[in-house]
C-alpha cells in the first residue's frame, strides 16, 4: 500500500455538481464560474474574485495587472513553486529572491527591504505550507506604488489576525490554486481576489485575449464589436471546473480542521524525535491552512535522503517542497543566481521533507507514517 503526500477529497456532492453542468447549455466560462466567484469572494471576505484556468495564470494575470514587465522586479520567496516567480519572468521583468525567516520559513519585512529599488514594481509574499506571512507588515516597510500580491496557493482558509488569506487587508491581489493537492481541487483552477475594482476589470481582460469588457462602439459598430487592447491569453476557467470548485469550497471549514488535526497528531507522536526539527506553527489569533507538514532534518542533505529513500521502501511517499527557486538551472542561466544566495532557504531546504498531510488521511495510515519515519531513522 502507497501513502501519498497529498491527495483530493471527492464526494458524491462533488460528483453531482459536475454532471449538472455536462448536462446543462454551458461547458466553459458560463453561470458556475459566476458562482464559484461569488462564493469564493464571500469565503474571503473581499469584493472582487475572478477565476482562472491554473494557479500559474492567475499569479500571471496578477503580475501584469500590477504593471510588472521589463526593466522592473518582482520580488518573491527563495522558498516557493517556480511559479511565483516565473510570473514576473513571463512578463520580462527580472525575478529577485527574499531569503526566509528560519523561525517561519517565510519572507519578512527585514528580507524583503533589502530588495527593494527604484525598480521594484511588486512584492510576492508566499505563505509557505499554509502559515500566514507577515503582509501587514510587509505593507508597512514597502514604499507607496510597490504593488503586494499574495501567493496563496497553500493558504486558502488560513487566517492573518483573523482575517482570511484572500482579503487583500494589507496586499492589492492574492493568488490560489486548486491543483489537486491544494485546499481545495477543480482539477485545475486558480482565482484572484481584490479589492480593487481596476485590477478586477484588468485580470477580467486578461484572462480573455486583452479584449476590453466595455462595449466601446457597439452602437454605432453592431452588437458583436469588441476591441483587444492589451495582450491577454486564453486563461478561462471551465464551468465543469468551477462546478467542482464550488463544490469542494463549501467544505473548506471542515478541510481545514481536519488537516490541523493531522498536523496536531504529528507534532504529538514526533515530539521525542530528536533528529526532527517540527514546523512553525500559527501564533495566537492566526489559522494554519497545513497544506504542507514539512519536517527537517537535522543532520541535512545525506540523512535527509535515507530518510525519503526509506520512506519509500515502506510506501510513505514524502516530498521534498521545494528546490530553492534560485537554484534552478534556467534561473542561474539567465540571472546568474546560484548558491550561495539566499542562505537560511539552502539550510531548509538541505533537510526538508514534507509528510503526508491531507483530510483524508486516516489515523491509521497516519500511525503507519510515523512508525515508518522511526524506523527509516535507525541507523
Ligand atoms: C501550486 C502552486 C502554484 C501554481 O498553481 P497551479 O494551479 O499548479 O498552476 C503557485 N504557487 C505556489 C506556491 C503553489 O504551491
Amino acid at each position: 500500500m502507497e501513502i501519498p503526500y497529498a491527495r483530493q477529497s471527492i464526494d458524491q456532492d462533488d460528483v453531482e455538481a459536475v454532471v449538472r453542468v455536462l448536462r446543462s447549455d454551458r461547458l466553459t466560462q458560463g453561470p458556475a464560474v459566476d458562482d464559484f466567484e461569488r462564493d469564493f469572494a464571500a469565503a474571503c471576505s473581499v469584493p472582487f474574485a475572478v477565476a482562472f484556468s491554473s494557479g500559474t495564470a492567475a499569479l500571471h494575470a496578477a503580475a501584469f495587472a500590477a504593471g510588472v514587465g521589463p526593466g522592473k522586479d518582482l520580488i518573491t520567496s527563495a522558498l516557493t513553486f517556480l511559479a511565483s516567480a516565473n510570473c514576473g519572468a513571463y512578463l520580462g521583468a527580472r525575478p529577485r529572491f527574499a531569503d526566509i525567516d528560519s523561525r517561519t520559513w517565510n519572507v519578512n519585512e527585514k528580507t524583503i527591504s533589502k530588495l527593494v529599488t527604484g525598480d521594484t514594481a511588486c512584492v510576492v509574499p508566499v505563505h509557505f505550507a499554509g502559515l500566514p506571512a507577515p503582509v501587514d507588515e510587509i505593507r508597512a516597510m514597502l514604499p507607496d506604488g510597490v504593488r503586494i500580491i499574495e501567493d496563496a496557493a497553500h493558504a486558502l482558509g488560513a487566517r492573518l489576525a483573523g482575517e482570511p488569506i484572500g482579503s487583500c487587508i494589507h496586499s492589492d491581489m492574492a493568488a490560489f490554486s486548486f491543483h489537486p493537492v491544494k485546499a481545495i481541487a477543480a482539477g485545475e483552477g486558480g482565482m484572484v481576489t481584490t479589492r480593487d475594482a481596476e485590477l478586477d476589470l484588468k485580470l477580467r481582460e486578461f484572462r480573455n485575449h486583452g479584449i476590453s469588457t466595455a462595449s466601446h462602439d457597439s452602437a454605432r459598430q453592431g452588437a458583436w464589436y469588441r476591441e483587444q487592447h492589451e495582450l491577454g491569453f486564453n486563461y478561462r476557467l471551465s464551468d465543469i471546473h468551477a462546478a467542482l470548485g464550488r463544490s469542494q469550497l463549501s467544505k473548506l471549514e471542515v478541510f481545514i480542521g481536519q488537516r490541523n488535526a493531522v498536523a496536531e497528531r504529528y507534532r504529538a507522536w514526533l515530539a521525542d524525535v530528536e533528529e526532527l526539527e517540527l514546523p512553525p506553527a500559527a501564533p495566537v489569533g492566526d489559522l494554519h491552512a497545513y497544506h504542507l507538514f514539512v519536517v527537517r532534518h537535522r543532520d541535512g542533505a545525506d540523512a535527509r535522503r535515507r530518510l525519503f529513500d526509506g520512506l519509500r521502501e515502506r510506501g510513505v511517499f514524502a516530498q521534498v517542497h521545494y528546490i530553492p527557486v534560485h537554484l534552478n538551472p534556467w534561473y542561474g542561466e539567465k540571472f546568474g543566481y546560484g548558491p550561495g544566495l539566499c542562505p537560511a532557504a539552502e539550510k531548509y531546504y538541505a533537510g526538508c521533507l514534507s509528510l503526508p498531510c491531507f483530510p483524508g488521511l486516516s489515523i491509521a495510515d497516519q500511525r503507519l507514517v510515523v512508525k515508518a519515519v522511526c524506523e527509516a531513522l535507525q541507523p
